[in-house]
């Protein structure tokens, strides 16, 4: 399996990295995208990509709540530029709109997002996209660039049916977290069900969002995987393999992974 989220440079994980992968590669997950937040932690990403080689990838981004922190933004996007020709950067992101917390302004994240879409227009990379309680405003924006919707992965989804359907009818990949295992979400799970198996991504978002039953005893890490491939297949009365199958092919796919080391 394909762990297609996690920030293997937080704390909690990034002091023990070595031991983190090798857990996962243990529950069966052999590949894994490490997100980049910042250009800072774009280029951590790229050197835990490079400590395990075939193993973790990285992406190059700046996420919307971080968006007020990297200054400038034409100089943060440049620097982007100059990390996403990395060999082990496999996409752009995550990038978008994040509309539940306050700070940092939207004109802000919109300056932000609008700049790396930008940079998406200038390469082939693939774009991971962070967006909570703005999925129209997002989908806008990215409709403005022309570029085709199955380069674009709307990760860790918690919206709304409007939400699904939204991104449903705009045609990119949809991921899926621990979230779908919470007692207080059966609308996501139940979401997850109508998406088609080949626009189906799973993910941790570790060190976050740890799955049941393990919330709030431990950190997130990409070991978990299963349990959201588990309970997804469960729901849809498919074999966990089956639908993880589906899921490695569709990331595979999106990011360009070779494959497994
Ligand atoms: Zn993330």
């Amino acid at each position: 399996m394909i762990d297609t989220h996690c920030h293997l440079t937080y704390p909690g994980i990034a002091e023990r990295v070595g031991d983190v992968v090798a857990d996962a590669r243990a529950a069966g997950v052999d590949r894994m995208v490490s997100i980049g937040t910042g250009p800072a932690d774009s280029v951590a990403a790229i050197q835990v990509a490079r400590r395990f080689p075939g193993v973790v990838f990285a992406t190059a981004g700046i996420h919307p709540l971080h968006a007020g922190e990297v200054g400038d933004v034409a100089a943060a996007t440049a620097e982007l530029r100059l990390l996403s020709v990395a060999e082990e950067v496999v996409a752009l992101g995550e990038m978008g709109l994040d509309a539940h917390h306050d700070r940092p302004p939207m004109a802000v994240q919109r300056a932000a997002f609008a700049a790396q879409l930008t940079l998406a227009e200038e390469t082939a990379l693939p774009v991971v996209i962070h967006s909570r309680e703005a999925i129209p405003e997002t989908i806008e924006m990215i409709r403005a660039t022309g570029l085709p919707a199955d380069r674009f992965l709307f990760h860790c989804f918690s919206g709304t049916v409007r939400d699904l359907d939204a991104i449903l009818a705009f045609g990119a990949g949809i991921g899926f977290t621990g979230i779908v295992t919470f007692p207080g979400a059966a609308a996501v799970a139940e979401a997850s069900d109508r998406v088609p198996l080949d626009r189906l991504f799973l993910e941790t978002d570790s060190p976050y969002l740890t799955p049941a039953p393990h919330r709030k005893v431990r950190i997130n890490e990409p070991k978990y995987v299963p349990r959201v491939a588990a309970l997804l297949a469960g729901r849809r009365g498919l074999a966990v393999e089956a639908l993880a199958a589906a899921c490695d092919r569709n990331a595979s796919r999106f990011y360009g992974l070779p494959e497994p080391a």
